[in-house]
Parts: C-alpha cells; sequence; structure tokens
C-alpha cells in the first residue's frame, strides 16, 4: 500500500513537471494530517511527529524564492542574517560572509564552505519557518582546523578522525525550541547527507550533526 509519503512524492514529481498547477498539499493541510497523527499516537504526551516536518510537503516555490541564512554563534557571539541566494544563484559577496560565519572559531580559520551545506542549513531554516518557528540557526561548530579536530577527540568530545569539519562539509547545530529528534527527523527527510543525532539533558539540549557526505544517520 502507498503511504502518505510516496503520495506526497508522487505529488512533487507531478508537480515539478508542470502536470499539475496547484501544490496537491499545503502546510495547513499538513498540519491538520500531524494532528491525525498524533490523536492516533498512544500517550497524550508525545512529541509531534517528525513527519510534521516532511520536506516533500512544500511546493515549487519554496525552493526557488531569495534565501536568508540567519545565524547565531554562540562561541563567539556573532549573530547576522545573510541573504546568500537569489535567482538561482549564490551571491557571492554573502557566501564570502557565511564562510568567515561558518569559520573555526578558535583555530582562526576560514574554508570555503561547501554551496551545498548551506542549502541544507537554510531549509532547515526556513522549512521550520512555515510552522511559525522564526528563529536563528545556532552553529556550535563549522569549519575546523584539523588542530581543533584533534583537541576536541583529545578532550572527550564526540568527532571523527576524518571528519568532514575540515573540509567545510559539515555543520552542527540547533534550533531553539526544536528537539533534536524533529530537527534531525527534517535534515534526515532532505537525503542530503550524513545527520548524528547527539541527544543531551539540560536547558540547551543537544544537537544535530549535518554533512554533506553519503546518506547515514547515527546517534553519539
Ligand atoms: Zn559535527
Amino acid at each position: 500500500m502507498a503511504s502518505r509519503r510516496d503520495f506526497l512524492h508522487q505529488g512533487l514529481r507531478l508537480t515539478a513537471l508542470g502536470l499539475v498547477s496547484v501544490p496537491l498539499v499545503d502546510a495547513h493541510a499538513a498540519r491538520a494530517a500531524a494532528g491525525r497523527d498524533q490523536a492516533d499516537a498512544p500517550g497524550p504526551d508525545l512529541e509531534p511527529p517528525p513527519d510534521l516536518f516532511d520536506s516533500q510537503v512544500v511546493d515549487i516555490d519554496f525552493w526557488v524564492k531569495p534565501r536568508t541564512l540567519s545565524v547565531i554563534r554562540p562561541a563567539s557571539g556573532e549573530r547576522a542574517s545573510v541573504l546568500y541566494w537569489k535567482d538561482g544563484e549564490v551571491i557571492d559577496s554573502a557566501y564570502q560572509e557565511l564562510c568567515h560565519l561558518l569559520r573555526d572559531v578558535n583555530g582562526k580559520a576560514s574554508i570555503a564552505i561547501d554551496p551545498k551545506l548551506l542549502e541544507t542549513l537554510w531549509a532547515s531554516q526556513a522549512f521550520v519557518a512555515r510552522y511559525g518557528l522564526d528563529r536563528p540557526l545556532e552553529i556550535l561548530s563549522g569549519y575546523r582546523t584539523p588542530a581543533s579536530n584533534r583537541r576536541l577527540i583529545e578532550q572527550g568530545v564526540p568527532a571523527a578522525r576524518q571528519s568532514l569539519h575540515m573540509s567545510g562539509k559539515a555543520a552542527d547545530m540547533r534550533i531553539a525550541g526544536l528537539t533534536e529528534e524533529v530537527l534531525g527527523g527534517l535534515v534526515k527527510s532532505f537525503r542530503t547527507g550524513g545527520v548524528g543525532f547527539y541527544y543531551r539533558s539540560g536547558p540547551k539540549g543537544g544537537w544535530i550533526h549535518t554533512d554533506t557526505g553519503l546518506n547515514r544517520t547515527w546517534k553519539g
């Protein structure tokens, strides 16, 4: 039997081909569907399912409109909103600014960030904003120099020896108000690379690692 996700995939493909002129499902319908799912759930206090942020539940307009990325770096106290993509192209000066924002704050070094990573970061933020959660992305870690990465490993912080952070292809992030489950589930649904779920207790919670490597998920 076809799942709702299959149906939505099909809908998106048809829309992309111009075979239907309006999106089959809008955010309102998605919310209603999510509410139904919740009503069927066994307990009253469960989190909304990650499917609430099913990335297929969007019209093509979402992907073609100008893209602004709002970023906070807790490590340096910086925050910025950068319009970096318009009319299908990355704006070079804005791209340079984002590469600087995503730099290794400790090692004081930057690198050319993979534009595909920026796309994932932007999509996460923009997608959540559609549900009324208009919050900046907190970037805990972007680029890491090999020395910084080594230091993290020595300190017992979870970091891979061949980390994609060292080539500008990974970021660790959180969005205030979203659980690791929901944010990670959203990023995973984009199918743009690896997703690590780092669950932590405490007021700030954990974080999500996203990279542009192979599609895979893990818990750390
Ligand atoms: Zn990471």
